[in-house]
């Protein structure tokens, strides 16, 4: 390139020049890329970082769903005895209901959700 100042040839990755000591635009455009590259690294890790959340959460949920549901069944088979009233007889039913529904709409989430990302991680990972 050429001083924008003195206009003798000097060096591309001069910051400044040895003739005239004049400063070059070499020193911005590098400072201006860092900073493109900075924004570029931080919203690439933030976007990978929701993308595995979001991988994570999706076998997490399923799984704490059916947990929990498997602690309440095993709860009540442990306590049925103390359970006398009808209103908690009725209590404990709906209870049941809705464990089973959770147990259902995990597994039905596993299969729809859960395992088309693992095809797809699989996939990915073969072609990265
Ligand atoms: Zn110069």
């Amino acid at each position: 390139m050429f001083c924008t100042k003195c206009g003798k040839e000097i060096d591309n990755n001069a910051v400044m020049c040895p003739n005239c000591g004049c400063a070059t635009s070499y020193r911005d455009f590098r400072q201006n890329d860092t900073m493109a590259e900075l924004q570029e690294q931080n919203l690439v890790s933030s976007i990978s970082n929701l993308g595995t959340l979001s991988l994570i959460f999706a076998f997490i949920i399923p799984i704490v769903s059916i947990i929990l549901a498997i602690v309440g069944f095993s709860k009540i088979s442990s306590s049925k005895s103390m359970i006398k009233t009808n209103s908690g007889k009725y209590a404990i039913d709906k209870s049941k209901s809705k464990m089973t529904a959770g147990i259902i709409i995990s597994v039905v989430g596993f299969v729809i959700v859960v395992i088309p990302v693992i095809i797809v991680t699989i996939f990915m990972i073969a072609n990265s």
